[in-house]
C-alpha cells in the first residue's frame, strides 16, 4: 500500500507577498491527488515532528541552537532568499518528521512505497545552514532515521532543477548513501560540478550531472539511463528517495529546463524500475520546489500514475545525445564529464558502461 502525507501544517508556513515558495503550491499538489483519487490508492500517514535525535544526525547542534532560539512564533529571515513565519518552525519539524515516519514504514514494509508533500523544502539545508527557501532537509533526515533502524545503503535521487548541496553536504564523506543530482548548472547555488564526488571516505558515492539551460525530456533520460539507473544498479540501495522538485518543468518561471509531464513520468517510471528489482519496491517521492502550480500538480500526480501502475512496461535506452546542437552537444558533454569523474571510484566505476 502506498503511504502519503498531506497536512494543512505544510500550508501554514506563510509567505512574503510576491515570493515563489509559497503556501498554494502545497495546495496545488493536494488538490491534485485528492483529485486523482489518492485517498482511496493510498494510506494518510499522520504527521509527526522530528525528535531532537532525529534532526542530530545531521544537522549541527550549533545550527538547530540558532533556529529554535529565533524563529518559533516569529516572522523574519534567515539569509535574502529563506523566510519563516509564526507557525514555519512547526511546518519544518513536521516535513522532516513524516517523511522519516514515512520511510521507516516503508522500511518496515508496512507500506511500500510514499509520497510526502510537505514544505518548506529542504535539499539546500546543510549540516550548518539553512538557505534557498530550506530550514531542515528533510529527505536527509529520513534517509538518516532508515539508516539509523535497518537500512544498510540508500540512495537518495534529486531532480529538483537545482542543485542539492545540503544533501551532498550531510552525505559527502558516507559510502552509506548513494547522492545522484541532475540539475541545471551552472545554476543555483552554483556547486554540482561533476567533479564533485564525494570524501576521501566515500569517494564516488556523489555523483554530479548538470545540464545546459534548455534540456528537456530527452536530456533527462538520457542522464538516467546512462548515469543515475546504472550508478543506482552498481550501489543496490535498500531504499531509494526522490528529492522531486519540479522546476525543471517546462514552464517553470525560474529556472530554464523543458522537461514536460511525460518526462517526470518517465523518470518516475525508470525509478520504480530499480526499486523493483533491487530495493523490494521501496522508493519515497518528496516535494521539493518547483514553482510553476499546474506544473506541480501535474508533475506529482504523474508520479503518483507511475508508482500505482500495477505493472510497468519495458523502458526502452534513450541514446546518447548526439555531439550536435547547442543544448544535446552540451549535455551529452556533461554526461560524458560526469562518468569521466567517476572512472576510477564508486557505483559508477564499477558499473560496466552500458
Ligand atoms: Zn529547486
Amino acid at each position: 500500500m502506498l503511504g502519503y502525507v498531506l497536512d494543512e501544517i505544510f500550508v501554514q508556513h506563510r509567505a512574503p507577498s510576491g515570493h515563489p515558495e509559497r503556501p498554494a503550491r502545497a495546495e496545488a499538489v493536494r488538490d491534485a491527488l485528492l483529485k486523482a483519487g489518492i485517498v482511496e490508492r493510498g494510506t494518510q500517514v499522520p504527521i509527526r515532528e522530528a525528535t531532537d535525535e532525529e534532526l542530530a544526525r545531521v544537522h549541527s547542534g550549533g545550527y538547530l541552537d540558532d533556529l529554535v532560539r529565533t524563529i518559533p512564533g516569529k516572522t523574519g529571515w534567515i539569509d535574502a532568499d529563506t523566510y519563516y513565519s509564526p507557525r514555519s518552525w512547526e511546518a519544518a519539524r513536521a516535513a522532516a518528521g513524516a517523511t522519516s515516519r514515512l520511510a521507516l514504514d516503508v522500511m518496515r514494509g508496512e507500506l511500500s512505497q510514499g509520497i510526502a508533500v510537505v514544505r518548506p523544502p529542504g535539499h539546500h539545508a546543510e549540516r550548518d545552514r539553512g538557505m534557498g527557501f530550506c530550514l531542515l532537509n528533510n529527505v536527509a533526515v529520513a534517509a538518516a532515521a532508515a539508516r539509523a533502524h535497518g537500512a544498510t545503503r540508500v540512495a537518495i535521487v534529486v531532480w529538483d532543477v537545482d542543485h542539492g548541496n545540503g544533501t551532498q553536504d550531510i552525505f559527502w564523506d558516507d559510502p552509506s548513501v548513494l547522492y545522484l543530482s541532475i540539475h541545471q548548472y551552472p545554476y543555483y547555488p552554483g556547486t554540482g560540478a561533476p567533479s564533485e564526488i564525494g570524501g576521501p571516505n566515500a569517494l564516488g558515492t556523489t555523483v554530479n550531472v548538470g545540464l545546459p539551460s534548455g534540456s528537456g525530456d530527452a536530456e533527462y533520460l538520457a542522464v538516467f539511463d546512462h548515469v543515475i539507473v546504472p550508478a543506482l544498479e552498481s550501489f543496490a540501495p535498500d531504499l531509494i528517495f526522490v528529492s522531486a522538485g519540479f522546476d525543471a518543468f517546462q514552464h517553470d518561471p525560474l529556472a530554464g529546463m523543458r522537461v514536460t509531464f511525460a518526462g517526470f513520468a518517465a523518470m518516475a517510471a525508470r525509478l520504480r524500475s530499480v526499486a523493483d528489482r533491487l530495493a523490494g519496491g521501496r522508493i519515497v517521492v518528496v516535494l521539493e520546489g518547483g514553482y510553476d502550480l499546474d506544473g506541480l500538480a501535474g508533475g506529482m500526480t504523474n508520479v503518483l500514475a507511475v508508482l500505482k501502475r500495477p505493472a510497468l512496461e519495458p523502458i526502452a535506452l534513450t541514446p546518447l545525445p548526439a555531439f550536435t546542437g547547442s543544448v544535446a552537444g552540451l549535455a551529452r558533454a556533461a554526461i560524458d564529464a560526469t562518468l569521466a569523474a567517476h572512472h576510477a571510484h564508486g557505483p559508477l566505476a564499477a558499473k560496466p558502461t552500458r
